[in-house]
């Protein structure tokens, strides 16, 4: 959980710690309450959120005062005992947090959702979580949050197919609105968000991989995954600690992987695969290459006739705490 993870910017003293809320819809506010660092008294937040018409004045601290009341949470408000401001922003609104400048929009979403473009000194992010297509006025929103931005974290959540039929009318988007709304906009690198809870780690990777076909830059979000913008003209990089599922199925393949690590240097290992479908395998490794990095992988398939060798080109789409101390268990996508 973010919680755990988080460190107070300045050892927990000002400037503060700046929340951008887009709606108030259960899955974006359920982690609220268990977000630790609210429980230190050094702390200092600054919410900011839209008045729903369904709430009224301070929208938000009435949600948190809701969702902490007696009995579903074992505290009151007054145990969250870090400074808490709470400010009001409408679809429209910009404002600066620091050398920091802001945009809300309205997007496409049952009872609202707003969207944020964040330009700062290194490059600009557009977080638009939540918006269906097809609504004019604010499908130009989302091409104004996006415009030219380095990253567009775009809502995900179906498939093209869904969105079409069954899924209509939902609020939410798909992999192929999110490269249309960023080739659009001439954004940089596409980072696919809001998956389906119904989707496994699977089909986001074929998500990925149908995304990756029309656009060069994009990832499919995960837990934990920490996205830096580079300099002007670098890359961005992504990074996901080890902290997730072990491998699934046992099959036994060897093999040989050559890649790039996380420090950019060349590698070459052999092991074992244990986990393959046509599509990727999850192959532990001692070494830690870098998301979204090629990796060749041999492998030694018994065939017909003996053995056969199998070259396959793949790339790395999700990073895993190994089964064997020292290994990470490397989800790998193939190209051919
Ligand atoms: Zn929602
Ligand atoms: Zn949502």
């Amino acid at each position: 959980m973010l919680g755990s993870r988080w460190a107070a910017p300045n050892g927990g003293k000002a400037p503060g710690t700046h929340i951008l809320v887009t709606h108030y819809h259960w899955d974006h506010i359920q982690g609220i309450p268990f977000f630790s660092p609210l429980y230190v008294e050094n702390n200092e937040f600054h919410f900011y959120s839209f008045r729903s018409k369904f709430l009224g004045r301070d929208s938000l601290k009435q949600v948190f005062e809701a969702q902490m009341a007696l009995p579903y949470f074992p505290v009151d408000m007054s145990a969250m005992s870090a400074r808490r401001k709470f400010k009001e922003v409408d679809g429209g609104d910009s404002f600066t947090v620091g050398e920091n400048k802001i945009t809300a929009r309205w997007l496409n979403h049952p009872q609202g959702c707003l969207g944020f473009r964040i330009e700062t000194p290194a490059g600009t992010v557009a977080y638009a979580t939540d918006n269906e297509p097809g609504d004019a006025k604010m499908d130009e929103s989302l091409r104004e949050l996006a415009a030219g931005a380095d990253l567009l974290i775009n809502d995900a959540q179906f498939t093209p197919e869904q969105l079409e039929t069954t899924r209509k009318g939902w609020g939410h988007s798909s992999w192929l609105e999110g490269v249309k709304a960023a080739r659009h906009a001439a954004a940089k690198t596409l980072v696919l968000f809001h998956h389906d809870p119904d989707s496994t780690d699977r089909m986001v990777d074929s998500i990925l991989r149908q995304a990756r076909e029309e656009f060069d830059s994009v990832f499919a979000a995960s837990e934990g995954m920490v996205i830096t913008i580079g300099a002007p003209g670098d890359p961005v990089q992504a990074h996901m600690p080890g902290t997730r599922t072990a491998l699934r199925r046992e099959a036994q393949f060897h093999a040989k992987v050559c890649g790039v690590t996380e420090g950019g240097k060349d590698f070459e290992e052999e092991t074992v695969v244990r986990d393959i479908s046509l599509q990727g395998a999850l192959i532990s490794l001692k070494h830690l290459p870098r998301l979204q990095s090629e990796l060749q992988v041999t492998m030694e398939a018994p065939g017909g006739d003996g053995v056969q060798s199998m070259n396959l080109r793949g790339y790395v789409v999700r990073i895993d705490e190994g089964p064997e101390k020292g290994h990470v268990a490397v989800g790998v996508v193939f190209t051919d």
